[in-house]
């Protein structure tokens, strides 16, 4: 009984995921996803329907190859075939094998379907294993050591990038000390000043690109008068930059009236360790509903602290990079106080945590009891693989 029972709902709810992922594939066709804040079509199923990402991810895949597996889709609306068994043949198969996998499917479980698509034949077999590059530490009471193998035009690489480190602090070397006796003088500068040298300056180029990074500072001006930024030795900010780069000062914004710099703001500004613990604390994670980010969390004020918006916990709430972009310039709309959180999507929409799972209102689908893949051991000596067929060649 209780197996007839689950056969009878294995058919209902692989004919539901059939009609999930058709729904899903329209609203990607049409873009709808990007009005609602998510970041991608994935993101936005795992939150509408309160489902793991890798669950999401199966859904999207299968979504994203509708048009290929017409039988394999038209199987999981007949409740024959189930989410994970076409996700596995959306996930890799070769385009055109759409007829050999659902006879297969038909018999074969998630794992053996998983061998079936790796024994296609692939276009470009790897003649040979990538050489393996690694980076390895290990340390002890005073020094850590790394142990760095590259293959040799990686490596090749490095030397040339120590090389001219070296070179270009021998040329400052010798310029600094140019008048000092030779005593005095501190040693010509090595391979290990070159390497630290380099490690910093990829790290300058990251503070530039990525200003809010935890370990990253940047400098920006502000007109008080004028209400306008410009980067240090940098281009003007629009007014959204503006607003999102100074939200958080975790960048150093100096204020300027009448040209004349009248103090940082490093300090009143920025959200101390205590604040943003005390954020944390009350809410871990980005505070649009559906995120979920705990990573590089920005504290964004709601009323901006141009506008007299003070650097409290009313007024502050947890947003990752990507949202708090979003937010300022006009992507969704997020309204205090924190204890009260409103986020609206660009529509005026508001939007919500809850997945949209309700009781159903409707009959089950119709469809027969399904009791799965057979699964019998499978004989891949006689099994034969997909053939991709090759591209037609336009000569
Ligand atoms: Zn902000
Ligand atoms: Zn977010």
């Amino acid at each position: 009984m209780l197996f007839e029972e689950l056969a009878e709902l294995a058919g209902q709810r692989n004919a539901i995921d059939g009609r999930v992922v058709e729904i899903v594939a329209e609203i990607d066709g049409d873009r709808l996803w990007g009005a609602t804040g998510a970041r991608s079509i994935a993101g936005l199923v795992a939150w509408r329907l309160g489902l793991s990402s890798t669950t999401a991810k199966t859904i999207t895949t299968v979504a994203g190859r509708l048009d290929e597996f017409p039988r394999c889709a038209e199987a999981m609306r007949e409740g024959r075939l189930s989410l994970d068994q076409v996700g596995v043949i959306a996930g890799a198969a070769a385009e055109g094998s759409d007829e050999h996998y659902a006879q297969l499917a038909a018999v074969a479980t998630v794992n053996q379907l998983r061998t079936a698509v790796k024994l296609e034949p692939r276009p470009d077999p790897d003649p040979r294993p990538e050489p393996t590059a690694s980076i390895t530490k290990s340390s002890d009471e005073h020094f850590t050591t790394w142990r760095i193998r590259l293959p040799h035009i990686e490596s090749a690489k490095l030397d040339a990038a120590l090389a001219s480190h070296r070179e270009a602090l021998i040329t400052e070397h010798k310029h600094d000390h140019a008048g000092a006796l030779s005593g005095q003088r501190p040693p010509l500068p090595g391979t290990y000043e070159a390497f630290m040298r380099l490690v910093e300056a990829g790290w300058d180029a990251e503070v530039a690109r990525r200003p809010h990074g935890q370990h990253t500072t940047v400098i920006a001006h502000l007109d008080v008068e004028q209400r306008m930024a410009a980067l240090h030795l940098g281009p003007l900010l629009t007014d959204a930059e503006r607003q999102y780069l100074t939200c958080d000062a975790t960048c150093e914004v100096w204020f300027h009236r009448a040209g004349q710099p009248i103090g940082a703001g490093r300090t009143t500004r920025t959200v101390n360790r205590r604040l943003r613990r005390a954020l944390e604390h009350r809410h871990p994670s980005c505070a649009v509903p559906g995120c979920g980010a705990t990573r590089g969390l920005h504290a964004h004020h709601l009323v901006h602290w141009e506008n007299g918006g003070p650097t409290d916990l009313d007024n502050l709430v947890l947003l990752c990079p990507y949202h708090h972009r979003l937010h300022h310039t006009g992507g969704i709309t997020i309204t205090g106080p924190a204890t009260h959180l409103t986020v609206t999507d660009n529509d005026g929409q508001p939007l919500t945590s809850a997945s949209l799972a309700r009781p159903p209102t409707k009959p089950p689908p119709d469809v027969p009891p399904w009791t799965g893949p057979l699964g019998e051991r499978a004989d891949w000596w006689w099994y034969d693989p997909y053939q991709p067929q090759p591209p037609p060649t336009n000569n």
